[in-house]
């Protein structure tokens, strides 16, 4: 028999995840050393030193369950945001997250909408759960909002995943439309507002979306530890929302979801907000200088709020093999109907250096028809 159609159908159409390569993997594959890798959105610097003596010391009591209710992390979340205990969800990275609001609120046959080139969880999570997704069409890479609460309403839908900044494209969408689109949707209609990326935003694009909780119970924010704050190995995240809702999502959530090393790594990460504030920093130089680069190569790119930039290039799949033989990995984005595109994450400058100059030999030697 086969095993497969002991999973429901729903199951089996889901579209397997595809991380990026390992640079271990690639090493042995390709035997080489000092690969580059900017292909998972990863912090080129680490993970903040106050964040790593934090996790040395957790392990010394490592035979200790977790707090199951990680109440030390949500209070320093308590003191950053202005919100209460009730209002705190954590999660074994913010992907846990995504999972527990479709678990919690979503069964066979509910209707979610989310946007076309958005991130591959949304589709994977309502999928999990038997849920039908809705993919909108999107403006320049962009949410289209306004035909987005279009297709909430006219299906009648449980949820809706909004990514901002969105992951691959980088695009943004401003705190006026997001309180429009709000506004607008019936409360009964929940929002996921993702904001993985936040940290990221310039000066002039930042926005209190906390502070929107009151005003609307329906909405989920999401966000990470994995990207600014530079804990992506460790996974853990979180989500704001009403206690209500709050309430639903824990009741679907492991018992020890957050393992205790995370919970205190996260804790010290949240409080050295001047490594935050060196990541954002780097990164607003590292775009410029990929983004500059990708100009003088004359290709198109995205322009991105997140820690990533995404550039249209011809053949993306071959010059993603060349790139990677020349020791930089990136990431192809076809699967999010993106076939022409290639996604590079900001690096530090050396290697954004590498990843340009790769790039540029990448572009010549195609030109030349060579090996292919
Ligand atoms: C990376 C990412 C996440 C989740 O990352 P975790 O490591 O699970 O916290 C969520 N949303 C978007 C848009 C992302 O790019």
């Amino acid at each position: 028999m086969n095993y497969c159609d002991l999973a429901p159908s729903y199951i089996r159409s889901i579209a397997p995840y595809q991380p990026g390569k390992p640079i271990s993997e690639l090493e042995r594959e390709l035997g080489i050393t000092g690969i580059v890798k900017l292909a998972s959105n990863e912090n080129p610097l680490g993970a903040s030193p106050a964040a790593v003596a934090a996790m040395q010391n957790a392990i010394k009591t490592i035979a200790i369950y977790p707090d199951g209710n990680g109440f030390e992390l949500k209070d320093a979340l308590v003191k950053r945001y202005g919100v209460a205990h009730a209002n705190i969800t954590l999660g074994n990275g913010s992907n846990d997250l995504l999972e527990l609001a479709a678990r919690a609120f979503l069964t066979v046959g509910d209707k979610v909408v989310y946007s076309a080139h958005a991130f591959a969880v949304y589709a994977l999570a309502s999928q999990a759960v038997g849920a039908i997704g809705i993919s909108v069409p999107a403006i320049n890479y962009g949410h289209d909002l306004k035909a987005m609460l279009q297709a909430a309403k006219d299906n009648r839908v449980k949820m809706v995943f909004i990514a901002n900044p969105n992951n691959p494209t980088g695009t943004y969408l401003g705190a006026g439309e997001l309180l429009e689109f709000m506004r607008g949707l019936p409360p009964e209609m929940l929002v996921v507002l993702d904001e993985a990326y936040n940290e990221y935003l310039p000066e002039d694009k930042r926005y209190d979306s906390v502070s929107w909780l009151k005003e609307f119970p329906n909405l989920i924010i999401s966000r990470t530890f994995s990207k600014a704050f530079g804990l992506a190995g460790l996974r853990v995240g979180y989500a704001l929302a009403h206690e209500q809702v709050t309430d639903m999502m824990n009741r679907v959530r492991q018992p020890f979801n957050v393992n205790s090393v995370a919970q205190a790594a996260a804790v010290a990460a949240l409080r050295d907000v001047s490594f935050v504030k060196k990541t954002f920093e780097l990164n607003q130089r590292g775009m410029q200088q990929i983004t500059d680069g990708l100009t003088r190569l004359g290709l198109e790119y995205i322009p991105s709020c997140g820690n990533f930039v995404a550039f249209r290039i011809g053949n993306a799949t071959a010059m993603y093999r060349r790139l990677l033989e020349m020791g930089v990995i990136v990431r192809p984005i076809a699967n999010y109907d993106m076939p022409d595109w290639l996604r590079v994450s900001i690096g530090l400058e050396s290697e954004n250096a590498k990843f340009l100059a790769a790039l540029e030999r990448a572009i010549a030697q195609q030109a030349h028809g060579e090996n292919k």
